[in-house]
């Protein structure tokens, strides 16, 4: 995997390793610095509207720049970081570093008005009652629309809806910034609860398209995840996208958006700015080859 987001990256942490106790222990106490210490990296990558490939806005995509053990993934260390303590800083940074790359992006780049920039939120940040406060004073400060900030939660966030979530979210809405449940079919909350929630999209987990060429039947049942999602009057998006011929039964289902290696792994700031400032569509040209696999 370590070849696979670019050429930033040295090596690649095996999380496995964090089952060490001692490490993990040495993790922790880095892991504490590395905000301050200016360790951590952001990745974006582009999310696109699948009937016309064209950039809709970047997720954005944490990553730990260690000295010695070179880039860790965020599946490596977002749980050390809930777990002792660290994710409330570790998001409020994600959030006002991104929306300040946001803003230069704006300023050079010339973005469409309805770009939007994607945050993941941990379940422990819906929780904390200043949330709105922090955002709505990042977006004015910045003079940034609260249109182009979408925020991702994972459907565990909010699947006992503990009365400080739902009023995070409903204020997050009425300031007019995007919710969408992340990483949906892997966790417990049903549609017909998603419909009572203050959400405007669901993601798709990509663990749906990953069987879609394997298991029998997949490609209805993910046909019919999607007019579950349409029906509840929601926008459905998927992750994962890795090939062209997924692109194109995603499309022909008539979903709306979606991202993946098939269009674009996630970018350092450069290189997403650069790809942005060249093109606002992805992979249009006809008899396009399929990305490289590293
Ligand atoms: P996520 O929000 O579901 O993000 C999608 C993950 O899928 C990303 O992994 C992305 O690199 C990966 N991905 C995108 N396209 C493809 C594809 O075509 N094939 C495959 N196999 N994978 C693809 P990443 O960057 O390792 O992030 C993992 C998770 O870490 C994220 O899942 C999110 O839950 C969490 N995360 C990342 N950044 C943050 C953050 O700033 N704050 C919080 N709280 N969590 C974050
Ligand atoms: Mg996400
Ligand atoms: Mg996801
Ligand atoms: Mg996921």
């Amino acid at each position: 995997a370590a070849k696979r987001e670019g050429r930033s990256i040295i090596k690649v942490f095996e999380p496995v390793m964090l089952y060490s106790r001692q490490l993990r222990s040495q993790m922790a106490t880095e892991l504490r610095g590395a905000i301050s210490a200016d360790e951590l990296v952001l990745h974006y990558q582009p999310v696109v509207e699948l009937a016309t490939n064209r950039i809709l806005g970047v997720e954005v995509l944490v990553r730990w720049q260690h000295p010695l053990r070179g880039l860790i993934p965020p599946d490596t260390f977002i749980p050390l970081a809930e777990e002792i303590g660290v994710i409330h800083d570790l998001d409020r940074w994600v959030m006002s570093a991104s929306l300040r790359q946001l803003a230069r992006w704006r300023r050079d780049l010339d973005l469409d008005a309805d770009f939007q920039l994607r945050v993941n939120l941990s379940a422990v940040e819906l929780k904390q009652l200043d949330l709105v406060d922090h955002v709505r004073t990042l977006l004015r400060e910045l003079e940034l629309p609260a249109q182009n900030l979408v925020v991702e939660i994972t459907e565990t966030a909010i699947v006992t809806r503990g009365e400080v979530e739902m009023y995070s979210l409903l204020s997050l809405q009425q300031l007019g910034v995007g919710i969408e449940i992340d990483d949906f079919g892997t966790g417990y909350s049903s549609i017909s609860y998603l419909r009572e929630l203050p959400v405007s999209m669901v993601k798709v987990d990509r663990s749906l398209l990953v069987e879609l060429d394997t298991r029998a039947g997949q490609l209805e049942f993910v046909a019919a995840i999607l007019q579950l999602i349409r029906a509840a009057g929601l926008e459905a998006v998927f992750e994962g996208i890795e090939t062209r011929e997924q692109a194109d039964q995603l499309r022909a289902m008539g979903c709306a958006s979606g991202q993946g290696y098939y269009f674009s792994r996630p970018l350092p700031a450069e290189e997403a700015g650069a790809l942005l400032a060249s093109t606002r569509h992805l992979r249009v040209e006809e008899g396009i080859d399929d990305p490289e696999v590293a």
